[in-house]
């Protein structure tokens, strides 16, 4: 992806969430988030220590449906009115997310979200708190367009316009896409 879509220091967890799984237009990409080792290195590279024996096989469960919930979540900020929103990965997450509470920390200023557990699900919690605390730049948290990709990327542009992770691969191909349907539509109307 293209460095510039990379989220500010406030979202970046949120960023790479997501994209430990986003589809690749050549084939399948590996999820990044398949097992205990996956999660508990997760954890390690954004500043909570825990080792793989310490993840249980349900904190990874939990850890994707954070993940596709937040997805559909960050859907919306480009797909309003376009694509129906992941109704489904919301619900999901809607129903495990009273497990990841927060409380209001007045020990610095400005006041903070902090997470009431430890681990997996303390870092799950602080990273669910940044859709509060990320404010102005949680709306240009997006989720690329292109149906086969879905890669969360932070749109820079002027006019919080961009719809893709990346215009040369993801927007080109759609592009082309839109093109060759067009062409059929016509060949067949005439
Ligand atoms: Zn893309």
């Amino acid at each position: 992806m293209n460095p510039r879509h990379n989220a500010p220091a406030s979202l970046a967890l949120v960023q790479d969430l997501v994209n430990t799984w986003f589809g690749h237009l050549s084939g399948g990409a590996d999820d990044g988030l398949a097992t205990r080792a996956d999660l508990a290195r997760f954890c390690r590279e954004h500043g909570v220590d825990v080792a793989e024996d310490d993840v249980t096989d349900d904190e990874v469960a939990l850890a994707r449906v954070v993940r596709e919930g937040v997805r559909a979540a960050l859907a919306r900020h480009d797909d309003a009115g376009r694509e129906p929103v992941d109704g489904e990965a919301l619900a999901r997450l809607a129903a495990v997310a009273p497990d990841l509470p927060l409380h209001v920390g007045l020990a610095g200023d400005p006041a903070a979200l902090v997470p009431v557990g430890g681990g997996v699900r303390g870092l799950l919690a602080d990273l669910l708190g940044r859709a509060v605390t990320a404010a102005g730049d949680w709306p240009r948290l997006k989720v690329c367009r292109h149906p086969r990709c879905r890669a969360a990327f932070f749109d820079r542009s002027r006019n919080g316009s961009g719809v893709w992770c990346s215009m040369a691969v993801c927007g080109s191909d759609t592009k082309k896409r839109a093109f060759v349907e067009r062409r059929r539509a016509r060949s067949q109307a005439g």
